[in-house]
């Protein structure tokens, strides 16, 4: 099946509150979308991590004209191609968002033009559905110390009364905060005793240390029990492995990271204990795919990275239906207008418990008006 129109689709929301990882506020989502049509009129949809700028550009002009008339059905060509492509033009680095809005979005029509899931396109299921696990605990923007405490606290036992048994929260103060490493050691203590010790904690640095900051929160958590310390280094692999040398917990990372060459490297350098690709930044479904058998086969889970739309978490979904071992689901519990309502159909928890689609694509419809009300070019 060939196909017709590519498209970008800007669409933006401002939110009513702010909040922050250890790297940034958060006011406002914004997403660029693909949206590729095949001859016979079937509509597959993608998403590129990042802004809306840059993105849209190179999938009109660059993209658009070379991928036009190509089979839907030549998805992992199509990816290898462009990577090439990219690289080809940019010399020292490939815009990886493009490559994975585009994969998506080939991975949707082809799957909805041969009635198949992506999961069985990929070569099957090895699960009906996953655990999630809640991801928020953001910053928020007060005075006091101990009022953060008590907001992440209440937060925490919030996820819990909702079902989850898996938490993650933020470390990483000291970039918007005059609170350092003992607050964040603080904070995640005061998550462990709101929650009790049946519930899994992760945290997540958003690479806000340095190697000896990091081996110090390491170690003050250690008695924590927390699952994985997720990129408490910034994302330079030797600076992983030179971290994963002198801690005891576990450590995350990857939604820095891109194609398999690239987890090719922190796997063969020992730089992670769980990898965690985005679908929507580490080359598509295609590459994740990969990452994630790359990964097994050094007996290391993958947990991919989750934090988009409606459409990266139904990607994300499909991927996770094919990975072996015990994967989670990185749910986002932020406010989120565009992940919630974008999907006619959206996808919901039942506890900690994530139903995967067995559908054409990726499982979901977009909801047109919706979509017309989030353009950021409307
Ligand atoms: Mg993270």
């Amino acid at each position: 099946m060939e196909i017709e129109t590519i498209e970008a689709v800007p669409l933006r929301r401002e939110l009513d509150g702010t909040f922050a990882n250890a790297q940034k506020w958060i006011d406002s989502r914004e997403y660029c979308l693909v949206r590729i049509e095949t001859v016979d009129g079937t509509v597959g949809w993608g998403e590129c991590w990042g802004p809306v700028a840059g993105n849209r550009e190179l999938i009109e002009e660059y993209v658009a004209p070379w991928l036009t008339g190509q089979r839907v059905d030549d998805v992992e060509r199509i990816h290898d191609e462009l990577v090439f492509k990219l690289r080809s033009s940019y010399h020292s680095f490939v815009p990886v968002s493009v490559v994975s809005g585009i994969d998506i979005a080939l991975w949707d029509a082809y799957g909805k033009s041969v009635d198949r899931s992506v999961s069985r396109l990929l070569g099957g299921r090895y699960r009906e559905e996953v655990r999630a696990y809640a991801t928020g605990h953001f910053f928020r923007d007060v005075e006091e110390f101990e009022t953060l405490q008590s907001i992440i606290a209440d937060e925490a036992r919030g996820h819990v009364d909702a079902g989850f048994t898996a938490l993650k929260q933020k470390i990483g103060l000291s970039g918007h905060f005059p609170w350092g490493p003992e607050e964040d050691i603080e904070l995640v203590r005061t998550v462990r005793e709101a929650v009790g010790d049946e519930i899994d904690l992760m945290v997540d640095a958003n690479h806000a240390y340095d190697i000896a900051t990091a081996k110090r929160v390491a170690c003050g958590i250690e008695d924590l029990d927390v699952r994985f310390f997720e990129e408490p280094v910034r994302p330079e692999i030797a600076y992983y492995s030179r971290l994963k040398e002198d801690v005891t917990v576990p450590i995350a990372g990857g939604e820095s990271w891109a194609f398999q060459h690239e987890f090719n490297r922190v796997l063969s350098e020992n730089a992670a204990d769980y990898v965690q690709p985005d679908v929507t930044s580490a080359g598509g479904i295609t590459s994740t795919e990969r990452v994630a058998t790359l990964a097994d086969s050094e007996n290391v889970q993958c947990l991919p990275h989750v934090f988009g739309s409606a459409i990266a978490l139904a990607a994300s979904l499909q991927v996770i239906a094919t990975i072996p071992g015990e994967p989670m689901l990185e749910f986002d519990r932020t406010p989120n207008p565009i992940r919630e309502d974008l999907a006619a159909d959206p996808i919901t928890n039942d506890g900690d418990v994530v139903r995967i689609r067995d559908r054409p694509g990726l499982g979901i419809e977009i909801d047109e008006a919706v979509l017309e009300s989030f353009r950021a070019d409307g």
